[in-house]
């Protein structure tokens, strides 16, 4: 972790290889979402692109992750669309549309975020250090998918965010699934007892949870605090339509 902080990063081709070979079992992406710009979020996305050959698939972040992406000069920059704050829906395919809200970002220590600010011009070169990879705007996510078993939703944090921030509008009353991440939980209010409480979903889904400064396989990354967490969800979840709270590991697929 150290060395992820102070030395050089790159993304890992054969790394990225097998989570690749996992995806070529599934439906191409209608699109990836980016919802903070930090290195464990971006860093694999220029050389994920280039192994599944991704042409006509778009990058929803903010500007920074565009400017990141420009250093790879792989034209990743043009694929960007720039996600839209406004509290509508805004349509990736007709079986998709997605609102988003703008959040924040936990500390990483207590009072400390690292790689906080934005990228404000696009990067010439790859970015090679953690500290490239700056935060830029935050954003959590709300997905709608319909079938012709009907529809579903599903909200998304990246990042532990001080409740209401990150709250969906109004109109939203409930969701299908809540997927939330737990690292930084007990460093921000009401989260993610708030957040249970507001998004009211069945089904409740910790995320980013695991260490991938390890190669161990399943293992929680430092001081995520991941039983805390579910204890917080637990004592959120009275109400009516809640079942479970999911734990899946790294690759598991899900089916809704
Ligand atoms: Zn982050």
């Amino acid at each position: 972790m150290i060395t992820t902080g102070i030395g050089d990063i790159k993304s890992n081709p054969s790394q990225v290889a097998k989570i690749a070979k996992q995806l070529r079992t599934l439906p191409k992406p209608k699109a990836i979402f980016v919802g903070h710009s930090h290195y464990d979020h971006v860093l694999d996305v220029a050389e994920l692109f280039r192994q599944m050959q991704w042409t006509d698939v778009p990058i929803i972040g903010s500007p920074t992750t565009r400017n990141i992406l420009a250093g790879y000069h792989q034209g990743l920059e043009s694929k960007v669309e720039l996600a839209q704050v406004d509290d509508e829906w805004h349509a990736i395919s007709p079986d998709l549309r997605y609102k988003a809200f703008i959040a924040d970002h936990a500390p990483h220590l207590k009072g400390v975020m690292l790689y906080s600010g934005a990228v404000k011009q696009p990067l010439t070169d790859a970015p090679t250090k953690a500290n490239q990879f700056k935060c830029g705007p935050v954003y959590a996510y709300l997905f709608e998918l319909s079938s012709n078993q009907g529809k579903k939703t599903i909200y998304f944090t990246g990042a532990a965010t001080n409740a209401p921030i990150g709250f969906p509008d109004k109109s939203v009353q409930s969701v299908d699934l809540a997927i939330l991440c737990v690292p930084g939980w007990h460093l921000v209010r009401g989260y993610p007892i708030n957040f249970v409480k507001r998004l009211k979903a069945p089904y409740i889904m910790a995320a980013h949870y695991d260490d991938f400064f390890e190669k161990k396989g399943r293992r929680e990354v430092i001081f995520a605090g991941l039983q805390g967490f579910i204890d917080e969800v637990l004592r959120g979840a009275n109400y009516p339509s809640f079942k479970e709270v999911l734990i899946p590991a790294v690759g598991t697929r899900v089916n809704l």
